[in-house]
């Protein structure tokens, strides 16, 4: 039934034992990072549980109803709620009041087709105060024939009220063998693949969308920018370079990150200790680049670049963000 996603044994036991179980709790709170394949999970489950076979791999009518392959979910008995973005500032809002109160109206119902009624909301902990509160008086008194599945990446937002009305499921990292293995099913070289299941920290979907922002075209501009520090003026490496003057905040905050783990790298190659590199396919460059850092510089740089992470998170502009990142780093590395 889920065979497609990666890893989560546990998980999918659990919930092979819910279907069958004659006691049913109305509320499940999957918790886990984003991109462990909780989303994927969630609608493989609500298709089994609206499937009139209960399998959810034959071709009954509600299963049409919920085709997880083109993104058709039209089933009158499943409702997902998730964070949508704001059209105008393209910035992700939270889940706010009026889906909640819809939710609640909707629920009030018998289910239409199926024998449940099933509601997905991924982003629970970043619903509002006002519309969990909302939401809870649903999970307080749930509908006979409904089953709510909740995404989270962590319980630190949630309110005590909600958790305590809820069965936990966890989702635990991939092992990196797995979704290395995956990878590689996917056409990605063994040496990228590798790297990138470091760096998406056993995260299959997390480490897609990596592939899908041109992550290694991303760390090609990072290794660039540290290669030229020893050899020109700030302004030679800042004008005219797409990740100061192109890129977007999805894109400058990718930059970032990268920066922030080739620099763990080097400060790893030149402690030389024992551990795993994130930028393992790229070795022999970084092994060039650790050349011309002292060791405290390295670790003043990690922190200048996580300030400039939260202040890219937040809403400074990006080229300025950027600007600054290249000419404090130059400055650390020139002491
Ligand atoms: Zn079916």
């Amino acid at each position: 039934m889920w065979n497609d996603v990666l890893g989560h044994d546990g998980v999918k036991s659990f919930l092979s034992n819910y279907l069958h179980a004659q006691e049913r709790p109305h509320a499940l709170l999957f918790l886990g990072a984003s991109g462990l394949g909780k989303k994927r999970l969630a609608l493989e489950f609500a298709k089994t549980l609206l499937c009139e076979s209960g399998t959810g791999a034959d071709h009954c009518e509600s299963c049409r109803l919920m085709n997880l392959e083109d993104g058709n979910l039209s089933h009158p008995d499943f409702i997902l709620l998730e964070q949508e973005k704001d059209s105008k500032t393209g910035r992700i809002k939270d889940i706010g009041i009026d889906p909640v109160r819809e939710l609640i109206n909707k629920s009030a119902f018998a289910p239409v087709q199926a024998k449940n009624r099933v509601c997905i909301i991924d982003g629970l902990d970043s619903m509002t105060v006002y519309a969990a509160n909302s939401f809870l008086k649903l999970l307080e008194e749930p509908p006979a024939a409904m089953v709510i599945i909740l995404l989270a990446e962590s319980e630190e937002k949630l309110l005590p009220t909600i958790l305590s009305r809820v069965v936990k499921v966890r989702f635990q990292p991939i092992p990196e063998e797995l979704v290395y293995k995956a990878l590689l099913e996917r056409n990605v070289p063994k040496d990228k693949a590798l790297a990138l299941a470091r760096i998406s920290e056993g995260s299959l979907g997390a480490a897609l969308r990596l592939l899908d922002q041109q992550v290694f075209e991303v760390r090609q501009q990072v290794v660039a920018f540290l290669e030229a520090l020893p050899l020109r003026m700030p302004m030679d490496y800042v004008v005219g370079r797409p990740w100061v003057e192109k890129y977007e905040r999805s894109q400058a905050l990718l930059f970032v990150k990268l920066l922030q783990l080739v620099l763990r790298d080097l400060l790893i190659i030149a402690a030389d200790a024992k551990i795993d590199l994130y930028n393992c396919d790229i070795e022999d460059s970084l092994h060039q680049l650790v050349s011309g850092w002292k060791v405290p510089n390295i670790k003043q740089a990690m922190t200048i670049v996580s300030e400039i992470y939260e202040a890219l998170d937040g809403s400074v502009g990006v080229k300025l963000a950027q600007e600054s990142l290249a000419l404090k780093i130059d400055l650390i590395y020139k002491e």
